[in-house]
C-alpha cells in the first residue's frame, strides 16, 4: 500500500482492535492514517450512523472487526441478537466500503461459524459445508454470509473484499465480564475473583477436556495488518496457530494457574456444557503465504494477558 491511505478499523475499541493499534503504534507511519472506531462513533446496526461515519472519514480501506461476540453461554440464550444485529451491521459496513468507492475491505469470520458436522482439520472450503453448532448458530449464519457478501460484490461490481477467519482471540483488552465472555478472559477473571476472596478451589465450567487453537491478539494484529496490505483473494484465509499448538481447557486452567501463581486446586463442573469438542483449523493456507511466521508461546502470551488484567482490573472491561 503506497501513501495516502485512510484505513477505518471498525471495532476499534476491542480486543482486536486495540491490538492492531497497538502494532501500527510501534511501525513508522508508512504514509498510512489508521481510525480506531467503536461504537460512540455511530451504531452500524444504523445505516444513517454508518453512512455518516463514511462520510467524515472517507475511507479508502476498511477493517471490519465490529460485531457482537460472545461466549458459549450469551451465545446459547441470545441466537436472534447476534444474528440480527450481526447482519444489520455487516450489511451496512459492507454496502457503505461499496458506495464510498472503498478499495478493500477485509472482515472477520470466526473458526466458531464452521459446520458442526465434519471432517478435521477445517480449511478456507468448508465455512459453508453444513450446520454451524446449534449453541450459536445466530452468530455463525451472519458471519457465514459476509463471505457470501464478499464473492457476490466481487463478481457484481469488481470489489476487493475478503475476510480473515481467526482462531480464539485472547490478549489485553479482551471482555472479561463473565456472562459474555470467551473461555480464557472468563477463567482469568474467575481466577482473579478466587484468588481476592482467598479461596483454595479454582472451578471450571464444563470437563476440560475440550480442545482449542488459541491466537495472541497481537499475533493476530499483525496476520490482519499483513492480509490488508499483502493479501489478494476473496477467499477468506485461517488466521490461527499451528494445528501442534491446540491444547485442552484444562491445559489453559493450568497455564493460568501457573501465571497467577494460585496454590490451590483446579475443579471442573461436569455439570456444565463443553460446547463444541474440538475445531482444528488448517493454517496451511497462511503458512504457504508466511512459512517464518513466528506466533507468541502459550504460556507468555497467557502471563503477558494475566499481568495485563492484574494492571487493569478496574477498568477492564468486566
Ligand atoms: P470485542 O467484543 O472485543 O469488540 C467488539 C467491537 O465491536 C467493539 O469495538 C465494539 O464497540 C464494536 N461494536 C459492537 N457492536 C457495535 C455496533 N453496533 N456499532 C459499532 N460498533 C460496535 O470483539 P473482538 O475484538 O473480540 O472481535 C473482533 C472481531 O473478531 C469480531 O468480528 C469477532 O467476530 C471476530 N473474532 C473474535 C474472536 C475472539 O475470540 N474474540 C475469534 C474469532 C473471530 P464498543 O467498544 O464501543 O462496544
Amino acid at each position: 500500500m503506497s501513501a495516502g491511505k485512510v484505513i477505518i478499523v471498525t471495532g476499534g475499541s476491542g480486543l482486536v482492535g486495540k491490538a492492531i493499534e497497538t502494532i501500527v503504534a510501534e511501525e513508522d507511519s508508512k504514509g498510512e492514517n489508521w481510525i480506531f472506531l467503536s461504537s460512540q462513533d455511530g451504531d452500524l446496526c444504523d445505516y444513517k450512523a454508518t453512512e455518516s461515519i463514511f462520510n467524515k472519514y472517507k475511507p479508502t480501506h476498511v477493517i471490519h472487526l465490529a460485531a457482537m461476540v460472545g461466549g458459549l453461554f450469551h451465545n446459547l440464550s441470545h441466537n436472534l441478537d447476534f444474528l440480527r444485529n450481526n447482519l444489520h451491521i455487516n450489511d451496512n459496513v459492507l454496502q457503505l466500503s461499496y458506495e464510498t468507492g472503498v478499495k478493500k475491505v477485509v472482515s472477520c469470520l470466526s473458526t466458531c461459524i464452521f459446520p458442526d458436522k465434519t471432517s478435521y482439520p477445517i480449511d478456507e472450503t468448508m465455512v459453508h459445508n453444513g450446520p454451524p453448532h446449534p449453541s450459536n448458530f445466530g452468530y455463525s449464519y451472519a458471519k457465514r454470509l459476509i463471505d457470501v457478501a464478499n464473492h457476490a460484490y466481487h463478481e457484481q461490481h469488481g470489489c476487493m473484499f475478503t475476510s480473515v477467519i481467526p482462531c480464539n482471540v485472547f490478549g489485553p483488552h479482551d471482555n472479561f465480564n463473565l456472562e459474555s465472555s470467551h473461555v480464557i478472559p472468563a477463567l482469568i477473571r474467575k481466577l482473579y475473583d478466587s484468588i481476592e476472596r482467598g479461596d483454595d478451589k479454582f472451578c471450571v465450567l464444563g470437563s476440560g477436556t475440550p480442545l482449542r487453537q488459541f491466537i495472541y491478539s497481537l499475533d493476530l494484529a499483525k496476520l490482519i495488518i499483513w492480509v490488508l496490505r499483502n493479501y489478494e483473494e476473496v477467499e477468506p484465509i485461517i488466521l490461527s496457530v499451528d494445528e501442534q499448538a491446540e491444547v485442552t481447557i484444562k491445559q489453559v486452567a493450568e497455564e493460568l494457574v501457573k501465571s497467577f501463581n494460585f496454590k490451590g486446586d483446579i475443579v471442573f463442573d461436569t455439570t456444565k456444557a463443553d460446547g463444541q469438542y474440538k475445531k482444528t483449523a488448517n493454517n496451511s493456507k497462511l503458512r504457504n503465504y508466511l512459512p517464518e511466521f513466528q506466533f507468541t508461546p502459550f504460556d507468555v502470551a497467557v502471563k503477558e494477558t494475566v499481568e495485563w488484567f492484574k494492571i487493569n482490573h478496574k477498568t477492564a472491561r468486566t
